[in-house]
Parts: C-alpha cells; structure tokens; sequence
C-alpha cells in the first residue's frame, strides 16, 4: 500500500454496478497501483462486495496531468509516466496535455515525453525562431504575402 501525501497523485475509484445502483461506493487510492486495486478494496467500508459488482472505474482524479473519468489501468499508466517525469516539470507537462495540442503515444491519450522534453528544453534557439514559428502555427504565414512576412 503506497502512503498518500499531498502531491501524490490520486484518483477515487468507484463500483459501476453500486454506482448504477444509486449507491456510491469507492474510496480515494493512490494513482500509482491504480489497476490493482481489488473490488474488495473499494467495497471495504461500504458492507463487501455485493452480487453484480464487477467494473471498477475512476470517477475523480487529483494530481494528474488530466482530470476525467477512466480506467484504473489508465490511471496507472498516468501514474507511471509522471514518475519519469521530473517534479519540476509536471506543471509543464499538465499545461501541455490541457493544451490539447500535445503528442500523444501508444494507446489513449498518454503524451509522449520524448516529445514534451523536446520541446519543453527548447526548440527554439532564438526568440526570433520562436516568433516565426508561432508566426506559422497560428496560421498567418499561409495568409501573408511572402514579402510581407518579415
Ligand atoms: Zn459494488
């Protein structure tokens, strides 16, 4: 059992079948484990598991780069990319997936950190390169006269 502090990231695992029940059933875990966590475990304060329980799913995060419902095994996979990732730098990687406009890799929507080291160390040597290219990003470079763009 991991010991939860504050800039652990968690999520609140809930039963669907006691969720569409009426009944709201789960507990905060930390993210990390996430996927291991057992119907036993979520049902431990609310009387056991009852007949017809079966899916567990994260109906709340915190301290995740996002924060929406899922898996638990999506939820643990979150968990392990962001211990690869510095603590410094989660800010960053969270502002990059909130921006929607990140990589992502593998299944789902994980971001890929190849790509958000590339371009959190810099892609731009100069202020003028970064400029430019925000320039073209934004789409003003298709709709400019060449000579103009300077
Ligand atoms: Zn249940």
């Amino acid at each position: 059992m991991n010991t939860i502090t504050a800039t652990t990231p968690r999520v609140w695992i809930g039963c669907l079948a006691c969720y569409n029940d009426g009944r709201l059933v789960g507990e905060w875990f930390a993210a990390e484990g996430a996927e291991d966590i057992t119907l036993e475990e979520v049902h431990a304060h609310a009387g056991g598991v009852r007949w017809g329980c079966e899916e567990l799913w994260v109906m709340d995060t915190d301290g995740l780069p996002i924060s929406r419902e899922m898996s638990p095994a999506e939820a643990g996979e979150w968990s392990a990319l962001l211990a690869e990732v510095d603590e410094w730098q989660r800010d960053a990687l969270a502002a990059w997936v909130a921006s929607g406009d990140y990589i992502a890799e593998g299944r789902g929507d994980l971001p890929s950190l190849p790509d958000f080291e590339e371009r959190y160390a810099g892609e731009w040597d100069t202020f003028e390169d970064y400029a430019a290219e925000l320039f073209d990003d934004l789409g003003y470079g298709a709709e400019m006269p060449e000579h103009l763009a300077p």
